[in-house]
């Protein structure tokens, strides 16, 4: 755990102030939370909703829990009782399972639609042309337990640094599109999730508000 303040630090005196930073701490234990807790790291991202659930009840109220794996709709409810911020919404029907579970626990989820990477290997998330379309359907009005918040996308799992940077370009283009629709409830669409331990830099660089970061301050994961 040695370090874990001392790797925040540098990775926040690298980043602009109005980038915000997720520490990832899936699969690290409440300690490490807690090192970084009190070097005043408050927003922390987990995968599963176990995990999320069991640490949420442990650990300090103020904490800012952001859900970023993929969601079974069967963890719906666990998750919306844990997470101030869902980034994975990879459906319309998990949308709108995530909005009716919110309203009927009396709250309102920030969520991200995750953005579907067409090279990717995984079929999770949204195809650019199926956000638009969701989004122009006036769904982010009809919705009043959902803040529709932005996207969040993961580049494509490869080395070649230019394939990164047009996953990243494509992201922040997709919203960036979809800002200047000016669509009803749409209001408060400002984040742009993208960049992890290995490609942050550079998703900043190419229009990231926010930054999912595990390895880099935890460690390597031990699964
Ligand atoms: C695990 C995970 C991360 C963090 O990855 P690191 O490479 O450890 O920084 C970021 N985003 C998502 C969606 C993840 O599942």
């Amino acid at each position: 755990m040695d370090g874990i303040k001392e790797h925040l630090t540098a990775i926040k005196s690298r980043l602009p102030e109005s980038v915000t930073v997720v520490a990832v701490s899936k699969f690290h234990p409440a300690e490490a939370i807690m090192e970084a807790y009190d070097a005043g790291q408050r927003a922390f991202g987990e995968s599963r909703a176990g995990e999320l659930a069991a640490k949420a009840q442990a650990l300090p109220s103020d904490i800012d829990w952001h859900f970023i794996g993929h969601l079974q709709t069967n963890k719906a409810r666990t998750v919306v009782a844990h997470a101030r911020f869902i980034q994975s919404i990879d459906s319309e029907r998990l949308l709108r399972l995530i909005d009716s579970e919110a309203r009927r626990a009396g709250k309102t989820v920030d969520v991200l639609l995750q953005f579907h990477v067409a090279r990717e290997e995984t079929k999770f998330g949204f195809l650019p042309e199926e956000l638009v379309t969701l989004l122009e359907s006036g769904i982010a009005e009809e919705l009043t337990g959902v803040r529709i918040r932005g996207v969040m996308g993961m580049a494509s799992n490869v080395d070649d640094e230019e394939r990164i940077a047009a996953d990243f370009r494509a992201i922040r283009g997709t919203f960036d599109l979809i800002k200047a629709m000016s669509l009803p409830g749409l209001g408060l669409f400002d984040t742009v999730s993208m960049g992890m331990s290995g490609d942050y830099p550079l998703a900043v660089r190419l229009g990231s508000t926010m930054v999912r970061i595990g390895t880099t301050i935890f460690g390597e994961r031990e699964y």
